[in-house]
């Protein structure tokens, strides 16, 4: 059987979900955005500024209209803080209009301010896709994500992050809810704010009937999508004990499970490979990473029933 990413119907769409224009601390009008994006074969992104008073709570729209290209409304909210005494910052896509802010007159920390549990609460609400950011940069802990129910996924790469202080990755603490038992997806993106190279190194292919908002956002919090940095997933599939992958050609697949368990194969141009994956333990998680011969990868978001 398929995993859901590849066994739904319609085809896959290629997008970054976190961006920054100048209506917050962005270089770029939305629009420019958009096209910068466009320009790279992107299907899709969501536009998501800094939800701070200083910015006027931002939910920013485009005034173009760009033939086969989506916008997803979106935010990156920011309130309280966390165990580190650091600025949450939170993702929400989907919003509406008249979302109520959180009252986070800037990335100053409020002592005041609406609890990160609350407002993600309210985003759940109001029918958003919600993602926790950058763990590696702002230091999250497994601590802080107690605090957290329900949100649907956490940044496995943050490109800005990667290219700006070496703090990109969210692998880590990703594995580690895994492990208590806390089902979440992953996501690459961007975090691009185009004052440095920071656009086109993560994004994710978000398997969708139609290219529109509607359904892009249903199949994100299905979790029918796959992250990466280059290589692209085809299929994977798991047949009693026996995993199938299908992808571009790469130079290393890797199956990893609860704790420290792993699969490993390496070889010059694997597109296709299965695994005999009975010595992981059952009834916990896998997931799927492929590596090309540059580095760069792709990661599934992880299986439970298997
Ligand atoms: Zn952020
Ligand atoms: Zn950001």
């Amino acid at each position: 059987m398929s995993l859901k990413a590849f066994k739904k119907k319609g085809r896959f769409y290629k997008g970054n979900i976190h961006t920054h224009s100048n209506l917050s601390d962005g270089r770029l009008f939305p629009d420019d955005v958009c096209k910068a994006y466009i320009d790279r074969g992107y299907d899709f992104i969501s536009i998501t500024d800094h939800f701070l008073g200083m910015f006027n709570y931002p939910l920013t729209r485009i005034k173009s209209n760009f033939k086969d290209f989506c916008t997803i409304p979106g935010a990156e909210l920011h309130t309280s803080k966390m165990k580190n005494g650091e600025l949450w910052h939170i993702l929400a896509l989907g919003l509406k209009e008249n979302f109520t802010p959180p009252n986070q007159p800037s990335f100053l920390i409020e002592d005041n301010s609406e609890s990160a549990e609350k407002l993600v609460s309210r985003c759940l609400d109001a029918g958003a896709f919600v993602s926790l950011t950058h763990p590696e940069w702002n230091g999250l802990t497994l601590e802080d994500t107690n605090d957290i129910q329900n949100a649907h996924a956490i940044e496995i790469y943050n490109h800005s992050s990667a290219i700006e202080c070496d703090r990109g990755y969210g692998l880590a603490i990703f594995e580690q809810m895994l492990n208590k038992g806390k089902p979440i997806n992953i996501i690459a993106t961007d975090d691009a704010h185009f004052q440095t190279s920071d656009a086109f190194g993560g994004w994710i292919m978000v398997k969708a009937e139609n290219n529109n908002a509607i359904d892009l956002l249903e199949s994100l919090k299905k979790g029918e999508y796959y992250s990466s940095q280059g290589p692209d997933i085809f299929d994977i599939s798991i047949n009693n004990n026996e995993l199938s992958v299908s992808c571009s050609s790469v130079e290393c697949v890797i199956v990893s499970g609860y704790g420290s368990s792993s699969l490993y194969k390496k070889k010059p141009e694997i597109k296709n490979i299965v695994f005999q994956i009975g010595s992981l333990p059952k009834n916990k998680w896998i997931r799927v990473t492929i590596v090309d011969k540059s580095g760069k990868k792709a990661w599934s978001n992880p299986v439970f029933d298997y």
